[in-house]
């Protein structure tokens, strides 16, 4: 990449789609790093136009290099395109107008379950709309709310504010406008609800069995692959495997082990395998199973792309089938599970390994439910073990005082640990 980053004086401004919750192991924020290493290379003359993922993990290094930086304002993420789009034009305007605008941020000490940030609903829906109205004033070019990727232990992971003033005149009005924001996140922490049902692992099962309403999604969500999980836990499947359960699929669980045994054999061959527990080891529990071999294939990856090899099995006896697929998957739509054959709509149950349905997914489910499965993405953040964050966060400590509520200033570096 920095290869084909010409020097300055060729190029006018650089534009970045990336994440922000990129955690590299012995670098660090892998955002930061890169940011850091252009900048090296082109010099601080020149804009550089950041778009991010609401559930970036934000530090004020990364505000250091970056002079445009913009969250997209909804999850689950419809507004890639418009953020994209809009950081685009930013860009423009600073090298047009020559501006070399200095985001201001502040991190909140918040690691809210991402499953529970909703955009379209309360209390992030109100949030969201002031950062609109925010953007409206004269002399603010971005404002932006960050839930932050909780789910990774780093020192900058959780929420954040970024407001990006047009100008230094205009600083100040940024620094109030992201307290304001900061503060309407944090007094609102209490107030973050799962918006689907959410249950503990058996009693989601129960629930999905006891349905009136049929094409029921079951979120095994402390083994989400979208969040960072492996997505090889066989926990919800060893519960589903001792209940009564009509016409079931388990949506994905990753064992290249399995694939691999699959592949030497014929559609329609009964095969013994043990399933899960390949990639976490220290979450993940395995599964002793019969099944006879429905489907192989290739399986459709999330962007699009070959999502490599994939076996579709069904449990001998039982009317439960299983995808095992060679590498982590994520199931977030109809033609995913149609790219290895499988009909979702032949289903009562459907089982995932995600957090909060996709929108293709959630358009067709008749009923949508949480099991709170233990795992990497353990939803009850507070469970999860963190070694790195290195200050307060709510809700691993509850005794967090964020805002001299006088003088209304973030008291974050106090709550150092
Ligand atoms: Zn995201």
């Amino acid at each position: 990449m920095l290869d084909r980053i010409p020097s300055c004086q060729k190029i006018d401004g650089i534009w970045l789609y990336l994440h922000g919750a990129m955690e590299v192991e012995e670098i660090g924020s892998g955002e930061v790093a890169l940011l850091s290493a252009i900048r090296k290379k082109v010099g601080y003359d020149i804009p550089i136009s950041v778009a991010l993922d609401f559930h970036a993990n934000n530090s004020t290094e990364l505000t250091k290099y970056a002079n445009i930086i913009c969250g997209y304002k909804t999850a689950p993420h419809t507004d890639m395109e418009e953020t994209q789009i809009k950081t685009a034009q930013l860009l423009l305007k600073c090298i047009r107008e020559k501006l070399l605008p200095k985001p201001v941020i502040i991190q909140i000490p918040l690691m809210i379950t991402g499953d529970m940030v909703i955009t379209s609903s309360e209390p992030m829906k109100t949030i969201i709309d002031e950062t609109e109205k925010i953007e409206r004033q004269p002399g603010i070019l971005s404002a932006s709310v960050f839930n932050g990727q909780n789910w990774v232990d780093a020192p900058n992971a959780g929420a954040s504010v970024i407001v990006v003033p047009e100008k230094e005149e205009y600083t100040e009005l940024a620094h109030n406008e992201a307290r304001k924001l900061a503060k309407m996140f944090w007094d609102a922490r209490e107030k973050f609800k799962f918006q689907v049902d959410a249950f503990e692992p058996e009693e989601a099962v129960e629930a999905a069995i006891s349905a009136e309403e049929k094409l029921v999604f079951i979120t095994d969500s402390g083994d989400n692959t979208t969040a960072g999980a492996a997505g090889d836990n066989a926990y919800l499947l060893k519960i589903i495997l001792k209940k009564n359960v009509g016409h079931t699929l388990i949506g994905g669980i990753t064992d290249s082990r399995a694939v691999k045994i699959c592949e030497s054999k014929r559609i329609g061959d009964r095969v013994e395998l043990i399933l899960g527990g390949e990639l976490d080891v220290e979450n993940s529990e395995s599964v002793r199973i019969t099944g006879i071999i429905k489907n192989k294939g290739n399986i459709l990856g999330w962007y699009g792309e070959d999502g490599g090899k994939a076996v579709v099995l069904n449990i001998e006896g039982k009317s439960i089938d299983i995808i095992v697929t060679e590498r982590r998957c994520a199931l977030i739509s109809p033609e995913i599970f149609e790219s290895i054959g499988v009909n979702i709509y032949d289903y009562e149950i459907v089982v995932v390994k995600l957090g909060y349905l996709y929108p293709k997914l959630a358009q067709v489910a008749k009923k949508a439910i949480f099991a709170l499965t233990p795992g990497a993405s353990c939803e009850a953040i507070e469970k999860l073990k963190f070694y790195n964050i290195g200050r307060k966060v709510y809700p691993i400590n509850k005794d967090i005082i964020f805002f001299d509520e006088n003088k209304n200033v973030p008291l974050a570096n106090k709550n150092t640990i």
